[in-house]
């Protein structure tokens, strides 16, 4: 396959949340034409593409229009159904794979790609009828049920310590196919982002330190300040084996945890300290700080293995802080939704406001980030609990 070469080509989005947005914005930098196809009449990424075909996603008008006018299509989002994907691969350059995308869609698939490729996860059990309820081996519990699609943010988990709760949270669960998974003691949550072009070139960026508030990523920082440096290889040889397992074309990145083993009677036999939980076949919410912290931002990497441009390793110029911008912000006053003080905020050294272009600002709407860049991992995490300070954010990192 030739490259799709810049100002020569369009491509697609399926999807027109922030992500798209961002990824439209990297292309048409290079000078792509960029389609959005996304159900809503208003959307983040569709406000700035130069075509929003307002379709659903298997709408086979839809993706014939898609298929007519893109050289290549991405999607932005996990939950897209994969024969989207597969009906656009017959006809275009499609990455990542519907087959890709539909392994991260299935908790229970992606643990089961996860065991194959070498890289541990959580004890877990899949529990999708009675009999798997009855069989559950009592070891995993207390843990966390979660629904094996769909879930997102925190979204369709429970936690549960008894048999008992086990069954009454599958049922509040409307009995969806679930994945139970040992509850772990987590010292530190992390990622890393590859990115793998259609001929197996494959980079990584360093990893990343993730912190979250109810379920939500609240704050990025990288270097990873509190991960040891083996665990932090550790966790960019799995990533690496994960992505070249799934044969993987785009940018990916795999959440992991690090392990307490202070805990270590609650360690499960066997285990080590570094656990994968889960990938996004996108890029993601804890890359962000790569916009203004690396060489090369993750969309324009996503661009580039879409177009089959040469990937190249990127390189973290600045140490960075990443702050997610919820929707509660605009409600820190009792009057009703008030933009927070960015003058206040975009005074601080090494700012970077990044928003999303929503109209509407809503508890727990994803709304922007905030990077912070400076020369010391110190100096950008100073500057990173000023900015919380300023904007009423916990700076509890
Ligand atoms: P989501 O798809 O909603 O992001 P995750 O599986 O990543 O779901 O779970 C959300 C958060 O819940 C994780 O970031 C972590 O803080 C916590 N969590 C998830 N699974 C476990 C586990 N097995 N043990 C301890 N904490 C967990
Ligand atoms: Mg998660």
């Amino acid at each position: 396959m030739p490259a799709l070469l810049p100002g020569a080509a369009t491509l697609g989005v399926l999807g027109g949340g922030q992500l798209g947005r961002m990824f439209v914005h990297a292309a048409q930098a290079l000078g792509y034409r960029c389609i959005v196809l996304d159900p809503n009449a208003i959307s983040p990424a569709g406000a700035v593409a130069d075509k929003h075909v307002k379709a659903d996603y298997l709408d086979s008008f839809g993706l014939a229009q898609m298929a007519r006018d893109c050289d290549a299509i991405t999607t932005e989002f996990e939950n897209v159904p994969a024969l989207a994907l597969e009906t656009l691969a017959g006809m275009r350059v499609v990455a990542p794979s519907g087959a890709s995308v539909a392994v991260c869609q299935d908790r229970a698939v992606e643990k089961a790609h996860f065991e194959a490729a070498g890289v541990p996860c959580a004890p877990h059990a899949v529990i999708s009828n009675d009999i798997e309820l009855a069989a559950v081996d009592p070891s995993l519990l207390p843990g966390i049920l979660k629904t094996s699609r769909m879930g997102y943010d925190g979204k369709g988990q429970l936690r549960v310590s008894t048999a008992a709760e086990l069954a009454a949270a599958w049922a509040e669960l409307k009995r969806v196919p679930c994945v139970l998974e040992q509850l772990l003691p987590l010292k530190a949550e992390l990622s890393v982002l590859v990115a793998r072009g259609a001929d197996g070139q494959l980079v990584n960026y360093p990893v990343q330190q993730n912190l979250h508030r109810g379920g939500i990523l609240a704050v990025t920082e990288v270097p990873a300040r509190a991960i040891p440096a083996d665990v932090q290889q550790q966790a960019v040889a799995a990533a690496r084996q994960v992505a070249e397992a799934l044969g993987y074309v785009g940018v990916l990145c795999i959440e992991f945890f690090w392990l307490d083993d202070t805990a270590s009677a609650r360690l499960p036999a066997g285990l080590g300290r570094l656990v994968v939980n889960e990938m996004a076949p996108r890029p993601h919410n804890s890359g962000h700080w790569t916009m203004n912290g690396a060489s090369v931002s993750q969309f324009e990497l996503q661009v580039r293995a879409l177009a089959g441009l040469p990937l190249p390793e990127p390189r973290q110029h600045s140490a960075s802080v990443m702050l997610n911008l919820l929707g509660d912000l605009w409600f820190a006053d009792a009057g009703g939704p008030t933009s927070p003080a960015w003058d206040r905020v975009l005074a601080l050294p090494g700012t970077h406001l990044h928003l999303y272009g929503k109209a509407e600002a809503r508890h727990g709407r994803k709304m922007g980030h905030l990077n912070i860049t400076a020369e010391t991992p110190a100096a950008a995490h100073d500057v990173a609990l000023q900015a919380a300070a300023v904007l009423g954010l916990p700076v509890d990192f």
